[in-house]
């Protein structure tokens, strides 16, 4: 589902936060990303979404060259991947079911339905007593919560979090932990930075680190 043949990347005035790397990801994979603060990681999943493009090589998404798409191409590749950065980008304007129910609108469901599979998500995240709240006067990690649910709540074939549980206290940790479980028994492939070794060592995938920019692979 996703490749990386020969991927370099170099940020305008800076040095390469991924040098010449190599990796194949097959459909319903769990693979948890790990490597120190500025290890390349956050730089990996942003050329999977085409956030970034890569400054050489190529890197391929369900048979698409993403690195070459198109401006106009973009949101269709995004339509299937459930992003979780840490800039939530959330909407301030709208409150929480509004945000967790917009990609379902977008995407042209029944508003009906929709309101209740929103609810359903953010019952799951535990924002229910929230769901009328402007996200402005959320905690950290009740957005952190937040942007996990409008991730989520679309069903993406594809799931990129970047260091999802790293501002929510354990409990809340392990939920979503067992909410990507869930998403990956049913066959969703789940690419995750993450520092939290417990995670990784309840859910089990393989493990690729990166060390300044570099990949290898963590045997199991
Ligand atoms: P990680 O997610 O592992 O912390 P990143 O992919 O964020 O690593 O960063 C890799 C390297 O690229 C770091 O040296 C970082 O400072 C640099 N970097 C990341 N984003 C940018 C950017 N937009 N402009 C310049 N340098 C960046
Ligand atoms: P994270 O890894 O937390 O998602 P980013 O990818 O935004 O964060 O940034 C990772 C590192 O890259 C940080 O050290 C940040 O200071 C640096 N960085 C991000 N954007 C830029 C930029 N535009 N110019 C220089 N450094 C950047």
């Amino acid at each position: 589902m996703i490749s990386f043949s020969q991927v370099t990347k170099r940020y305008p005035g800076g040095h390469e936060a991924l040098s010449g790397v190599n990796l194949a990801i097959e459909k319903g994979e769990l693979v948890f990303l790990t490597g120190h603060s500025g290890a390349g990681k956050s730089t990996l999943l942003k050329l999977i979404a085409a956030i970034e493009r890569p400054t050489s090589g190529v890197v391929s998404v369900s048979g698409q060259n993403v690195g070459r798409l198109p401006q106009r191409a973009i949101p269709y590749l995004r339509r299937n991947i459930g992003l979780i950065f840490q800039d939530h980008k959330l909407l301030f304007d709208r409150n929480v079911i509004e945000n967790v129910v917009l990609p379902l609108d977008i995407a042209g469901f029944d508003h009906r339905e929709s309101l209740k599979r929103a609810r359903a998500v953010i019952d799951k995240v535990g924002l229910l007593k929230r769901e009328k709240a402007n996200p402005v006067s959320l905690s950290g990690g009740e957005q952190q919560r937040l942007c996990i649910a409008r991730a989520l709540v679309s069903r993406p074939a594809l799931l990129l979090a970047d260091e999802p549980t790293g501002n929510l206290d354990a409990g809340y940790a392990a939920d979503i932990m067992t909410m990507f479980r869930d998403f990956h028994q049913v066959g969703t492939t789940l690419v995750i930075a993450t520092h939290d070794d417990r995670a990784i060592m309840a859910l089990g995938g393989r493990t690729l680190q990166l060390d300044h920019g570099k990949i290898g692979e963590v045997a199991a």
